[in-house]
This record gives C-alpha cells, sequence and structure tokens, in this order.
C-alpha cells in the first residue's frame, strides 16, 4: 500500500520502519525526527498524503494533531484512511473524525501502549475507535506494528481506552510506591513485601512486571537509576488528559485527580522530570508524612 507517516519520532519512526520492512511504500515526513532506512523522505506533510491510501499520524499532543489534520485532509484522496496512533484529547480526535468524513475520509483514533520497546518489537497494542469498515481495512497495518488491536467503538473511544488505562496505572504505580515508602519506615524488607504481595490481592502489574523498588522483582528502570521507561511527564500528560476527559463529562474520578496534581509536584517541585514514573518510590521514601 501507499502509506504516509507523519511523526517519525520515538514512536513514529519504528513504526514506519516496521510498515517498510513488510513490504509498504512508506512516505513519512517530521521537521526534525529521524528517517528509518525504507521511508522516503519527503518535504511536507501534505507531500507524504497526497498520494497515500492510508495515512498514520503520531504526534505530541491535539493541538498539532488538529493542525496537521486541516493541512492533509483536502489533499487526501477520497476513501483513504486517516490513522491518528497519538495520545491525544478526545474532543480532537471526535473533531478529525467529522472534518475527514466531510471531504470523504475515513478517520480513526488509534493510540497504543507498549512504549518505544514495543514500538520497536512491532509488539504495540491498539486501541482504536471510529467506523467498523475503516477498522477492517486497516486490521493488517495494525497487525505488522502490534501484536494485539482492540475495536473500541465509535470516534474517540480508542483515545478514552488509553486514558482510562493510563490513569489505572497511574494510581496503581502511586499506590504501589507508597506502600513501599510504608514498608521501609515500617522495618519491613522491600523483598519480603513484594514477596507476598506480588501473590496476593494487593498486586498489580506496576507491582509484578515493573517494581519500582530497585532490586527488587523483574528488571525495571529502577535497576537503572529510574532512566525511562516511561518518562513521568508523559504519565503526566495522560493523566491531564484524563481529568480534562472527567471535566467534559462530568465524571467523578477523585483518585485520578490526587494522582494528577502528585504528579504535577513530582515534576515541578521535585527531581522527577526525566525520570521514569516510577521513580516516585524515591520521592515518597524521602519525605515524611505531608498530610
Ligand atoms: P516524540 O516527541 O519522540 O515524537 C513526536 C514527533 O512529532 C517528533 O519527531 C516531532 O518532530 C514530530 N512533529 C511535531 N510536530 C510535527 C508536525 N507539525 N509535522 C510533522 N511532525 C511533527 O514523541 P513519541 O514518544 O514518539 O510519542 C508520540 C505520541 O505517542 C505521543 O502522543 C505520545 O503521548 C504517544 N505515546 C508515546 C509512548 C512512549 O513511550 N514514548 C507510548 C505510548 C504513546
Amino acid at each position: 500500500m501507499q502509506i504516509g507517516f507523519i511523526g517519525l519520532g520515538n514512536m513514529g519512526a519504528p513504526m514506519a520502519a516496521n510498515l517498510a520492512a513488510a513490504g509498504h511504500s512508506v512516505s513519512g515526513f517530521d521537521p526534525v525526527g529521524d528517517y528509518p532506512d525504507g521511508v522516503t523522505q519527503v518535504v511536507s506533510a501534505r507531500l507524504a498524503c497526497e498520494n497515500a491510501e492510508v495515512v498514520f499520524l503520531m504526534l505530541p499532543n491535539g493541538a498539532i494533531v488538529r493542525s496537521v489534520s486541516e493541512d492533509i485532509l483536502p489533499v487526501m484522496i477520497k476513501g483513504a484512511i486517516l490513522l491518528d496512533c497519538s495520545t491525544i484529547d478526545v474532543a480532537t480526535s471526535e473533531y478529525v473524525y467529522q472534518t475527514a468524513r466531510d471531504v470523504g475520509v475515513s478517520a480513526l483514533d488509534a493510540p497504543v501502549s507498549g512504549g518505544i520497546k514495543g514500538a520497536a518489537d512491532g509488539k504495540l497494542t491498539f486501541m482504536v475507535g471510529g467506523s467498523v469498515e475503516g477498522f477492517a481495512k486497516s486490521q493488517h497495518l495494525f497487525d505488522i506494528m502490534g501484536n494485539k488491536t482492540v475495536h473500541c467503538g465509535k470516534a474517540g473511544a480508542g483515545q478514552a481506552a488509553k486514558l482510562c488505562n493510563n490513569m489505572i496505572l497511574g494510581i496503581t504505580m502511586s499506590g504501589t510506591c507508597e506502600a513501599f515508602a510504608l514498608a521501609d519506615k515500617l522495618g519491613l524488607d522491600r523483598q519480603k513485601l513484594y514477596d507476598v504481595v506480588s501473590t496476593s490481592s494487593g498486586y498489580s502489574w506496576s507491582m509484578n512486571a515493573y517494581c519500582p523498588a530497585p532490586g527488587v522483582g523483574p528488571v525495571s528502570p529502577a535497576d537503572n537509576d529510574y532512566a525511562p521507561g516511561f518518562a513521568a511527564e508523559l504519565m503526566l500528560k495522560d493523566l491531564r488528559l484524563s481529568q480534562q476527559a472527567a471535566t467534559l463529562v462530568d465524571a467523578d474520578t477523585p483518585m485520578g485527580q490526587a494522582v494528577c496534581e502528585l504528579y504535577e509536584n513530582f515534576i515541578e517541585k521535585g527531581d522527577g522530570l526525566g525520570k521514569d514514573f516510577s521513580a516516585l518510590l524515591p520521592f515518597f521514601a524521602d519525605r515524611g508524612r505531608t498530610i
């Protein structure tokens, strides 16, 4: 297929490379990104899109997705598909869906989970919102870049799934870090806490697969001085989007709100910037009770 790929950063570059390696003709555009092997470099987003049957976006935020989509939609061919894999707000996803539909393009939101390693290994999870027909036509491309794809519902449903998942992740990571900090002060060995919790009702992905305590559980960013991994500022971005969505639909998310404020503090007043999101553990361990 003729594919346009806009946004060749940490995630987009390996995703585009995997599409090209599978035999697709990929034209890419990014003002500063790396052009991976097999991806043809063009000088504008429009040029990458005008002959494309499918266009992927992998961009930093909703404002950029909105402006890029407004730029490319007028030159896209009728019947083409626009797949936005960026993590953005639900309202922008719905806007892109509507404006694409007006020009005969089928737009789907398809944010991902799995991080940079998942992108490189072709093992992302895609959560997709938009038409069933558009999803069916795109499935084989998701299968190249990922190992699981869920059609979540109408436009915006993929972003909704992503925001809900990452709100749970922020809450469970915070709870796991708090528990280790409390265990320290109670004189309980961190390894013993892991041994108990990882097979008890407090277990979670944060504890079992991504343990925030160095030297405990499987290898994680904690064992590499909390180098990301999944950066705290990306977690904050997703938590802010979850709270923006919650405000829009009047949903009660007190834990999501609390953990969002926590990451704001960690990044703006603590030393969280540039660290993995699990570095909340040393942040808690170094301070006393704050409430
Ligand atoms: P990144 O900053 O590495 O890449 C974004 C790229 O977009 C950059 O190379 C930038 O130059 C490019 N860009 C910006 N404006 C552009 C424009 N107008 N036209 C073309 N290109 C433009 O970010 P990333 O880590 O690749 O993340 C991309 C998206 O994926 C984000 O929405 C992020 O939240 C989401 N995401 C990231 C991860 C992760 O672990 N990094 C995991 C899941 C989802």
